[in-house]
């Protein structure tokens, strides 16, 4: 009997078989096989499954043997969403060859990315046209030299898969603003009218992705496009939701918006008659009679865009009223009237911008009058009003969504002011719940859904997990596997018992115990903390005495991403890394790699983070208590993240020290504990702490 032809167990039994036979050094491990099981399980019945597969559990062959194997009975294809990139390539040039080949199917599997991940090569073409004959008259040109240049219009002459992320890997280091310019966008896009040389890559990726026996997206475009859930998520033979734990943060930041200044600046350049829109259709109108009326419609929608900034730059000033010094981000206050923060210039705002959208509705209609008399023929004219009509629909978007957040008494979503990138005060808006949400968008569509993760719960208790999602509780099966390597003698657990975090003297006391650990076992260490605050205070005390004895120290910084400081720290030796969210996990060190891992505080989020002080007070007024449902659980599920950055495989070794104090002293200090794989030793300075390591060690 062919694998094919064999029940969906022992298909997968004999799948399994296969890679130990052939594949060096596979090994089943128990977790994996239990996983695969209740996966086919759920597979042959239907049903939602939900499985905490820690590291070393090889969760990715787990699910996607079985779900293979489901395909090819004739299943709809499968759909894997991530939340990371990296899981993404890790599926993709890993994992999924090796199911594949362990299954001997002619399975055909892709990532499917969101349309602004793709070239659009009319675009492309019409833009690069354009900067030349711009450069060529002495305007702004330049931000390409002109070999990257030359390099650039050869991969979009030559490319076969149009995936903008391969510019990098090849030495095009392209700004974004030109990404922007000639990524597929479904504002600026000539539809079925389009032939560009070639075809189209987001089209072509729709339809390869139809096609696909597996298909890879992320939980961002998953949330976002109807689309998707409509043909891929609705046709799917199964769904597996891998890095689950993301699902309800990025469900609400799908759900919100954002609207500040820089937003509306940088929308304003893309329009203008600079370097905008206006500029293209400016050059598309004929010169002589036939263009004038033309010419006057677009000037006046150019001038309509400074009225927009001033006032939306006034608005931003009287926002600032909310935001103290020092404070990134705060809550709309209760009580506090709109018009009373900004009496003038939010109406001002609204107003500007609908004299823009009319004024950009007028300037189009004008262009486009009496069969485009007054364009030049030809497909620069198309082009231009193809761009044209794509930053109008985003002004009306821009509207659409100032009045949207500026719906501050909403009780379902929490209002808050911020700062944007350019520290200018900025109007957001988030769901408080999106259960529903998730619900009906994900996981109605679907017959069968995996939610799996290395840590999908804070603790034992898994259904409150579920009940954020969406799902009942009593409608998912749950599986917590055990890692399935022998941590309690693998890692050494220690927890200072000294000062707490909001005694002053802790950054000091943290950075002689980091400098002392560092100094004696020369191991590369990695401090996880919660704020650049006291990252920089930890630096600052702690780069002396490093180096002093040579030791490299890496210290992240705001908005720095973890992955090119996580390469420089695997290639120290001995090197101490202080790093903040991005490094409680997502991030890969195995071996000597990473030996001893700092935690300096207990991972709590901010009180005064806007959503969370919104849904605790939602929480308080229906009773329930937000530490212990929110805090507490959102802080254990991202302690038992950090901790697992530190053993990778099953030969690791390595010590975690705890340096906040409430692991022993307070009531909740044991569920921390509880998530160590041993109880932690309790110490009470730096010395003891570094003399036990050192035997640990030796
Ligand atoms: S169909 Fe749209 S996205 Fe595709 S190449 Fe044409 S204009 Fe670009």
């Amino acid at each position: 009997m062919t694998i094919a032809h064999a029940t969906l167990p022992s298909a997968v039994e004999s799948a399994f078989a296969r890679l130990e036979r052939y594949l060096t050094p596979f090994e089943r491990r128990e977790g994996q096989m239990e996983m695969a099981a209740r996966w086919t399980e759920t597979l042959d019945r239907g049903g939602t499954l939900a499985v905490e597969a820690p590291t070393g559990i090889g969760k990715s062959l787990g699910y996607l043997l079985p779900a293979l194997l489901h395909r090819s009975r004739g299943s709809g294809p499968i759909l894997v969403s991530t939340h990371t990139k990296a899981l993404q390539d890790q599926l993709i040039r890993r994992d999924l060859p090796l199911a594949i080949k362990a299954t001997s199917l002619p399975l055909r599997a892709m990532v499917l990315m969101g349309r602004g991940s793709y070239l659009c090569r009319r675009r492309a073409q019409a833009r690069l046209a354009q900067r030349r004959l711009f450069a060529a008259e002495g305007g702004p040109s330049g931000i390409l030299d002109s070999g990257a240049m030359e390099r650039l219009e050869e991969w979009i002459e030559r490319t076969r898969t149009g995936v903008l992320d391969e510019l990098p890997g090849l030495g095009i280091a392209t700004p974004g603003t030109l990404l922007s310019e000639i990524a597929s966008d479904p504002f600026v896009c000539a539809g079925s009218g389009c032939d560009p040389a070639g075809g189209c890559f987001a089209k072509a990726a729709r339809r390869d992705a139809r096609r696909a026996d597996i298909v890879i997206v992320n939980h961002a475009l998953l949330l976002s496009d109807p689309g998707l859930r409509g043909t891929l998520l609705a046709e799917s033979g199964a769904l597996i939701l891998d890095e689950a734990h993301h699902l309800e943060r990025v469900a609400r930041e799908q759900r919100g918006v954002s609207l500040g200044v820089s937003d509306l600046t940088r929308l304003a350049a893309r329009t203008d008659a600079k370097t905008g829109a206006l500029r293209l259709l400016n050059r598309a109108i004929r010169r002589g009679s036939r263009g004038v009326a033309a010419a006057t419609a677009v000037a006046e929608a150019d001038r309509a865009l400074k009225p927009v900034l001033t006032s939306a730059a006034e608005v931003a000033h009287d926002l600032e009223a909310l935001l103290p010094p020092g404070i990134s981000s705060i809550l709309w206050p209760r009580g506090v009237d709109l018009a009373r923060v900004s009496p003038r210039a939010v109406d001002e705002c609204l107003t500007a911008i609908g004299v823009l959208t009319r004024a950009l509705t007028a300037a189009l209609d004008s262009v486009e009058e009496g069969e485009r008399a007054a364009l030049r023929p030809g497909s620069v004219s198309e082009d231009a009003l193809d761009e044209g009509r794509g930053r109008l629909a985003r002004w009306v978007e821009v509207d659409q969504a100032l009045r949207s957040v500026l719906r501050y008494e909403d009780r379902d979503v929490a209002t808050y002011v911020d700062r944007d990138e350019r520290g200018s005060a900025r109007l957001n808006r988030r769901p408080l719940e999106v259960g529903l949400v998730l619900r009906d968008s994900i996981f109605a569509l679907s017959e069968r859904t995996l939610l799996t993760s290395a840590t999908l719960t804070p603790s034992t208790e898994i259904a409150p997990a579920h009940a954020a999602l969406g799902l009942d509780p009593d409608d998912v099966e749950s599986l917590r596997l055990p890692s399935p390597f022998p941590l309690e003698r693998q890692m050494a657990t220690l927890a200072m018992d000294g000062l707490e975090p909001n005694d002053p003297g802790f950054s000091r006391s943290l950075a002689s115990l980091v400098g002392a650990i560092a100094t004696t076992l020369r191991k590369n260490t990695l401090v996880l903390l919660t704020s650049y605050q006291m990252l920089d205070e930890v630096a600052a005390r702690l780069r002396p005495a490093l180096d002093a004895a040579g030791i490299p120290l890496l210290a992240q910084s705001p908005g720095e991403a973890a992955g090119p400081l996580a390469s420089s720290f695997r290639a120290g030796s001995g090197a101490v890394l202080l790093g903040t969210a991005s490094f409680w996990e997502g991030v890969d060190f195995p071996g000597e790699a990473l030996e001893v891992l700092v935690i300096a505080r207990l991972p709590f989020a901010v009180p005064t983070d806007p959503v969370v002080a919104a849904r605790s007070e939602r929480m308080v007024e229906e009773g329930v208590d937000p530490f212990r449902e929110l805090m507490l659980p959102e802080a254990l599920l991202r302690f038992r993240q950090g901790v697992g950055r530190l053993i990778r495989t099953s030969t690791d070794r390595g010590a975690v020290v705890v340096v906040d104090p409430r692991i022993a002293r307070a009531w909740y200090g044991e569920r921390f504990a509880a998530a160590l794989p041993s109880p932690p030793r309790v110490v009470r300075s730096a010395d003891e702490a570094v003399s036990l390591l050192v035997r640990w060690f030796a």
